[in-house]
C-alpha cells in the first residue's frame, strides 16, 4: 500500500503521549491562544491543541463567544439542512459498536432502483435538496456500480449528493464524482490504533491504514467537500480531537480545491446493546465544536440527530453550519420499512419543525446550499 503523506505524519505521533501532552497544557497557554483569537491573530496548530486540552473546558464561555462571532462572519445567519438515505444495511465488516455488524442476525436489505425512487420522492416532497447516501461495507452486494447508479438516479431529484460508504480507490472515487456526487464523508471512527484494532474485528474495516488513506484518495480524485469525523466515546476524546484536527489541517493544505468539514458523532446505543466506553459530556462536546470553529474558521461543522433536542436547539448560531433532520437510519426508512436502525436518533422532530426552530432563532434554514456557493 502506498503511504500517503498523512499516514507518514500520523505515524510520527503516539496516542498515549498526546493524551499526556494535552493534560499538561496550562491555563496560561490557553489564555494566550484566546487572546490571539480575540485580537484576530492567525492561530497555529499549537493553539488548536490548547483549545482541545482538558483545561480549556474552563473557558467555555469565551470559546462560545468567539465561535459565534467567527461563524456569523464566515457563514452569515444560515444553517444548511440535509437528510440521509440509507441504501443498504448489508455489511461484511464487524464493528462492535454498530447494529449493522456482519454477525448481527438482522434482516438485511439493499434498496433497488424503484425503492430508491420512493425514498427520493418522499424527501423531495419535503423540500430537501441535499442528501447523504449511506451503505454498510459490502463490496459485493453494493459494488461501486450500484453506488454510481444510485448517485445518478438521485441526482435527478437533488442538487447535492454526498456519500458515506466504504473506502474506495482513487479511480472508483472519480467514477462516483462523475456520476454526480460532490461530497465524501469518511469518518476514521478512532485514531487510536489500539482501540481501532479492538473494535474493528472483521472485514475491510479492520485495515486502519486503508481507511486513514481514503480521504487522501478522495482529495486526489477531486471531491468538492470532504467530511472527516471521529466517533466520540471509544477512547480519550481530547486525543481523538488532536488527530482529527491534524487530519483536517493536512487535507486543507494539501487538497485546497476541496472544502474540509467535520462531524463529531457521539456514540448512541444500538441493536448490539453497545454503550459508550468513555463518557463525553455535553460540555466537552461543546468545547470541541468551538475549538474546531476557532481554528478552522471556514470549515463546515455538522450536527446529527444523535444529539439531544436541547443541545441541538442551543447550538444554532454557536459554531455549527449544517444539521441533519428527521433522519431515518435504516434502508427504506422514510417509506416505513421497519428494518433495523443503525443507531437510535435522539431528535425525532420533523424537517418543518427544525426549519421553524432555526427561524425562531433568527437564522435562515438553507435547503439548497449550491446557491450560496455559485
Ligand atoms: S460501522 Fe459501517 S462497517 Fe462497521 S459494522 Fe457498521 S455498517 Fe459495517
Amino acid at each position: 500500500m502506498k503511504k500517503t503523506e498523512f499516514l507518514q505524519i500520523f505515524e510520527q505521533y503516539n496516542f498515549s503521549e498526546i493524551i499526556k501532552e494535552l493534560n499538561e497544557i496550562s491555563k496560561q497557554e490557553i489564555e494566550t491562544t484566546l487572546h490571539k483569537a480575540l485580537h484576530k491573530e492567525k492561530l497555529n496548530f499549537t493553539d488548536y491543541k490548547n483549545l482541545i486540552s482538558p483545561n480549556a473546558n474552563f473557558y467555555l464561555e469565551e470559546m462560545a463567544s468567539l465561535s459565534k462571532e467567527i461563524t456569523e462572519s464566515r457563514f452569515g445567519k444560515t444553517i444548511s439542512l440535509y437528510m440521509p438515505i440509507y441504501l443498504s444495511n448489508h455489511c461484511r465488516s464487524s464493528c462492535l459498536y454498530c447494529g449493522f455488524s456482519f454477525e448481527n442476525k438482522i434482516k438485511r436489505k439493499t434498496l433497488n432502483e424503484a425503492e430508491i425512487k420512493i425514498e427520493a420522492e418522499i424527501l423531495k416532497s419535503k423540500g430537501i435538496d441535499s442528501i447523504l447516501i449511506l451503505t454498510g461495507e459490502d463490496y459485493s452486494n453494493t459494488p461501486v456500480s450500484y453506488i454510481s447508479n444510485s448517485v445518478k438516479l438521485l441526482k435527478n431529484y437533488f442538487s447535492s449528493v454526498a456519500i458515506e460508504i466504504y473506502p474506495l480507490e482513487e479511480n472508483e472515487y472519480k467514477e462516483i464524482i462523475f456520476s454526480g456526487a460532490d461530497t465524501l464523508a469518511l469518518y476514521q471512527e478512532t485514531y487510536n490504533p489500539e482501540t481501532y484494532k479492538n473494535y474493528h474485528i472483521r472485514g475491510v474495516k479492520k485495515d486502519m491504514k486503508y481507511r486513514l488513506n481514503a480521504p487522501d484518495r478522495g482529495g486526489a480524485s477531486g471531491f468538492r467537500k470532504i467530511t472527516l469525523g471521529a466517533l466520540l466515546g471509544l477512547t480519550n476524546p481530547n486525543a481523538e480531537m488532536f488527530f482529527l484536527g491534524l487530519h483536517g489541517d493536512y487535507l486543507q493544505k494539501t487538497y485546497w480545491q476541496s472544502l474540509v468539514s467535520f462531524s463529531l458523532p457521539r456514540m448512541r446505543p444500538n441493536a448490539s446493546d453497545f454503550y459508550p466506553v468513555v463518557d463525553v459530556s455535553d460540555k466537552e462536546f461543546l468545547q470541541f465544536i468551538f475549538a474546531l470553529r476557532i481554528y478552522f474558521n471556514d470549515a463546515g461543522i455538522n450536527l446529527s440527530t444523535r444529539e439531544s433536542l436541547k443541545l441541538r436547539n442551543n447550538l444554532i448560531g454557536l459554531g455549527i453550519t449544517s444539521m441533519s433532520a428527521e433522519s431515518k437510519t435504516e434502508p427504506g426508512g422514510y417509506s416505513n420499512s421497519n428494518e433495523l436502525e443503525q443507531f437510535e436518533t435522539e431528535d425525532k422532530r420533523s424537517l418543518s419543525e427544525i426549519i421553524n426552530l432555526i427561524k425562531s432563532k433568527g437564522y435562515e434554514a438553507v435547503l439548497k446550499d449550491f446557491e450560496k456557493i455559485i
